[in-house]
């Protein structure tokens, strides 16, 4: 995160750490990044908000996917920033913050090109910014952010990252001559924060790039910004055995021992985030080998082909790491699955014990 803060100069920085810390803890997460220079945090759902509320911490936070009958009031009077990307949200957080007697404040997303949520340009963005000011002429919200999100961000020179960049430019304006003061104006992520300092406007908004993992193949490694992955995937091993040739794995007895070998049994299945399609990739470190998945994968456990070796039962497993001593990396199964990092690193289950080194407090 400090190298992160460096980057972006005088940006303030908001830690992404919706869909609990992409994976490896929000409330942790969000600990250490404040304590590393990131003044906002950010999450999707005003629950995952609530609970870094819940945990004690204290800095501004953002939430941004709502759908009707949402928390509004819990999160006004939690003192959480709330995005508005429709006229429904806006007729809903006044009414919550007239019941909760005091203004809700409010980012309004602009939807610049990515055709997911906020207000499109022209008409529909005139309305709800006047109806916006209204609310706040009525104290009922403080307008204090304008924002949006890129749609291709991690493909660097991609024609659309321009397009958005002036949309939003056009559409900030536009409220600032309506009457709107922002705080802040908020448009980059994590690929953007590295690639494109033009976008860095008043706070950037990084996820991906704080757990040292890439934003996109395009951009390069996480090791050419100075970053470093956080998370490692780690079992041991369950079991050992001595098998034919000819033995077929797992269900379905897709993979058929090739000859007399040793076949290793991880602990570990889809339901703790082992991609079910990384059947048949040698992607996993088992005493300090690369081995092949052999066949598939369950939901709780997975068999790995130890090619005639018999590494005492408990030996370290490393599904996935920084990658610092042959061992795969989240961005290694990522391509061995046809997937992005942040699917790997976000899908790691429940039941696997997130133990965190050197925390800071
Ligand atoms: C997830 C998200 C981010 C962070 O994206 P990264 O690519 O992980 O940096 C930023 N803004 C919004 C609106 C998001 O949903």
């Amino acid at each position: 995160m400090e190298t992160l803060c460096a980057r972006v100069g005088d940006a303030a920085v908001m830690a992404v750490v919706k869909s609990d810390g992409y994976g490896h803890g929000a409330v942790t997460c969000a600990r250490e990044a404040l304590a590393a220079g990131a003044s906002w945090l950010g999450t999707t759902t005003a629950e995952e908000a609530l609970e870094l509320r819940a945990a004690g911490l204290t800095a501004r936070i953002l939430c941004w996917l709502w759908v009707p009958g949402g928390p509004w009031r819990e999160a006004i009077e939690a003192d959480i920033d709330v995005s508005l990307g429709g006229m429904w949200a806006l007729q809903e957080v006044t009414e919550a913050a007239r019941a909760a007697g005091r203004p809700a404040r409010v980012h309004l997303k602009a939807e610049t090109g990515l055709s997911r949520n906020g207000v499109r340009p022209g008409e529909a963005w005139a309305e709800f910014v006047a109806a916006a000011l209204r609310a706040q002429a009525e104290g009922l919200v403080r307008i204090v952010g304008l924002y949006s999100h890129f749609a291709c961000a991690d493909v660097p020179g991609h024609p659309s990252i321009a397009a958005q960049l002036t949309l939003f430019r056009e559409m900030t304006a536009y409220a600032e001559e309506q009457g709107v003061r922002p705080e802040v104006r908020h448009l980059a992520n994590s690929a953007a924060a590295l690639t494109l300092p033009e976008t860095h406007l008043d706070m950037v908004r990084i996820g991906i790039a704080m757990f040292g993992v890439s934003a996109g193949p395009g951009l390069g490694a996480p090791e050419e910004y100075g970053l470093r992955p956080v998370m490692s995937f780690r079992a041991s091993l369950a079991l050992v055995n001595q098998v034919p040739e000819g033995q077929g794995v797992s269900y379905g007895h897709y993979y058929v021992t090739a000859g007399e070998t040793t076949l290793g049994l991880l602990p570990v299945g889809y339901a703790d985030g082992v991609p079910r399609a990384a059947s048949g990739s040698e992607l996993v470190l088992v005493d300090g080998k690369r081995c092949t998945i052999a066949g598939r994968v369950a939901m709780d456990m997975c068999v790995v082909d130890l090619g005639g070796d018999t590494p005492p039962v408990g030996s370290e497993v490393v599904l996935f790491g920084p990658g610092d001593h042959g061992e795969s990396t989240a961005a290694d199964w990522a391509a061995a699955c046809a997937t992005i990092p942040y699917e790997i690193v976000t899908r790691i289950g429940a039941r696997i014990p997130r133990v965190y080194l050197n925390p800071s407090a």
